[in-house]
């Protein structure tokens, strides 16, 4: 079912006529799986997104799906067995989003854990996933290390540990959950912001929406509300309130990545490493780069463009070369390809509110106003789908009971993602599925490798459009094996409006190019102004809006706000 910018004014009208069990606001990984967890229960659905969707922290994380180590570490046994089972259900509900990886973790003579200690953790990890079908961790010695790792730095190396978890796309994560939320009815809407409920008190009725195409405003109708808004919460509950709130929900932490050309550290393996501070920082190989992050640092900064300063990039540089051996030499800052910052919206009052936070748990709050909101924050992108589930559970018991009549429980734990629900059952189901596309569409393995991984089973859809386009199979830039075919079905299939939305969250174009994006902004302009159905000369804003998101994610001289 098309989900394009054609289709917004139609979902515009039926915000002013439908009425809806439940508005959401925000479309990031919590909104997202909210609107699907609601939607397929059966309750009348909106959400909203005053950006794009993923726009926010749900497309600049570290990108992993994963038990969490250190919450283990900080005793947090509950934490890692929920994380460890909703890293097992997206593995086989969404293969092409949840991928396995595996993790050395080396250990050098100055290293704070042994190998043993490291064995006995990870014994513990494995005890945690058992009956999953993950591969159990393994301990090896210095050479057996270095023969799976072999850019593992050598001096002062003893050897390590190598366990699995499993990497994701989270913005595809995001858009897969919108885009069922949208089949099964739900009106998905970016460019629209929450900007006040109605009536001022008493039970709401709806809200004051904002379209930020136009500036016009629009009224919705809606027994409930949900806010979402990640690390916008206390500005959104704000909003809710009619004053800000007494005390703040969120403390902002930033986190940074900075990307390096796959030439210079071609890894085989994500790499555990420890930094000066002893936090976890991962070196994590992506098809054209590598990727190092991330830091964790309190931040008061602006949360709508954090920025990567010298200090975080020198910070992660530096952790890197003192655990690996990078070919050419030290990671210097001029080696940067790409970054990005998020913001993690770490819930206060779930634990230690006084701590660092890097000790604050990434545990979530959901808090419900009788009047018809509940307030979800914090969490992580892995356990989204129980956060989802827990939050429509709040709202239903907001919803007059006739409004309850026939809602089903949550069916999300055994229902497959857009993108896995043709893919063949059995092991190796993206293997399985990309030789049939070979055979069936005749294309090579790279080709329909390449779009399985990135759209799992309507890749074959994906294909038919690159070849219905002109060049539509041809590289946007020699080696990066994203095709112009991809940009025009981020347009037509997942409501991409704009040049940033293609490059950065539909594709990983931005990360993987850097700069060298630039020589093909002006032809990526023109193609998505015209798929999008926009007057030519607004091409020129588009390209000017994806060279602005470059030059902004540049590495910046240390600031105030960091
Ligand atoms: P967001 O994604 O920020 O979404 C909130 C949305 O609300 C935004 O898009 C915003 O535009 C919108 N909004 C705000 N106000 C309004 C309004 N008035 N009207 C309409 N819309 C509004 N988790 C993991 O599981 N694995 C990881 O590897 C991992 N790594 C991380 C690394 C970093 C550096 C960071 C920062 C976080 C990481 N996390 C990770 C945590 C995870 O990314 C976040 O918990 C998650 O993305 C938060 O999603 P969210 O939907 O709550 O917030």
């Amino acid at each position: 079912m098309a989900m394009s910018v054609h289709q917004r004014p139609g979902l515009l009208s039926r915000l002013r006529e439908e009425r809806f069990d439940l508005l959401v606001v925000g479309g990031g990984i919590t909104g997202a799986g909210i609107a699907r967890d609601a939607a397929l229960r059966g309750l009348s659905v909106a959400l909203v997104e005053r950006d794009d969707f993923a726009s926010g922290t749900s497309s600049r994380s570290s990108k992993l799906i994963h038990g969490g180590l250190r919450y283990l570490e900080q005793g947090d046994v509950g934490l890692v067995f929920e994380s460890v089972r909703e890293r097992q259900r997206l593995l086989k509900l969404a293969p092409h989003l949840a991928r396995p990886l595996s993790f050395i973790v080396p250990v050098f003579h100055h290293s704070k854990r042994s190998v043993l200690v490291l064995d006995l953790g990870l014994t513990i990890y494995d005890t945690l996933a058992a009956g999953s079908g993950v591969l159990r961790h393994r301990a090896f010695r210095r050479d057996a290390l270095l023969r799976h790792e072999p850019l593992l730095r050598k001096s002062g190396l003893r050897g390590g540990v190598r366990y699995f978890d499993a990497q994701t796309d989270d913005a595809r994560l995001v858009l897969a959950n919108i885009r069922h939320a949208h089949r099964t009815g739900a009106v998905c809407v970016p460019r629209l912001a929450f900007e006040r409920p109605f009536p001022a008190r008493g039970p709401v009725g709806g809200a004051v929406l904002r379209d930020l195409t136009d500036g016009s405003e629009i009224e919705v109708k809606a027994r409930t509300i949900v806010l979402a808004a990640g690390p916008w919460s206390d500005e959104a509950l704000g909003l809710w309130l009619g004053h800000a709130p007494t005390r703040p929900l969120i403390r902002p932490s930033k986190g940074v990545h900075v990307v390096v050309s796959r030439s210079r550290l071609p890894l085989s393996h994500a790499v555990v490493m420890s930094a000066p501070d002893g936090r976890v920082v991962f070196a994590l190989p992506w098809p054209n780069v590598t990727v190092l992050g991330t830091t964790d640092t309190n931040y008061e900064g602006p949360l709508d463009q954090p920025q990567t300063t010298a200090s975080d990039a020198r910070y992660l540089l530096d952790t890197a070369n003192a655990h690996l051996d990078p070919l050419g030499g030290r990671l210097e800052l001029e080696d940067v390809v790409s970054t990005w910052a998020g913001i993690r919206p770490l819930a206060i009052g779930t634990r230690d509110d006084t701590s660092g936070t890097y000790q604050t748990s990434r545990e979530h709050v959901i808090q419900s106003d009788p009047r018809g909101m509940v307030l979800i924050a914090g969490g992580k992108l892995t356990t989204y789908r129980l956060m989802a589930a827990e939050t429509v559970d709040a709202v239903l018991k907001l919803l007059p009971a006739e409004r309850l009549e026939g809602v089903l429980p949550s069916p999300t734990a055994r229902l497959p993602l857009p993108g896995a629900d043709r893919l063949p059952a059995g092991r190796a189901p993206l293997e399985t599925f990309t030789a049939e596309m070979c055979r069936r569409k005749r294309c090579t393995g790279a080709v329909a490798g390449r779009l399985v991984l990135a759209h799992g089973s309507d890749a074959d859809a994906v294909l038919d459009l690159c070849r219905a386009t002109e060049d539509g199979l041809k590289p946007v830039l020699p080696g990066l094996g994203i095709r112009w075919g991809e940009l025009r079905w981020a347009v037509q299939e997942e409501m991409a409006m704009d040049l940033v939305d293609v490059a950065v969250r539909r594709l990983p174009l931005y990360f993987y190019a850097g700069d060298r994006l630039l020589d093909v902004v002006p032809e990526m302009a023109r193609r998505v102004a015209h798929w999008c159905g926009y007057e030519p000369s607004r091409a020129a804003d588009l390209a000017a809006g994806l060279v602005a998101h470059i030059e902004a994610n540049r590495v910046v001289p240390d600031g105030p706000g960091d």
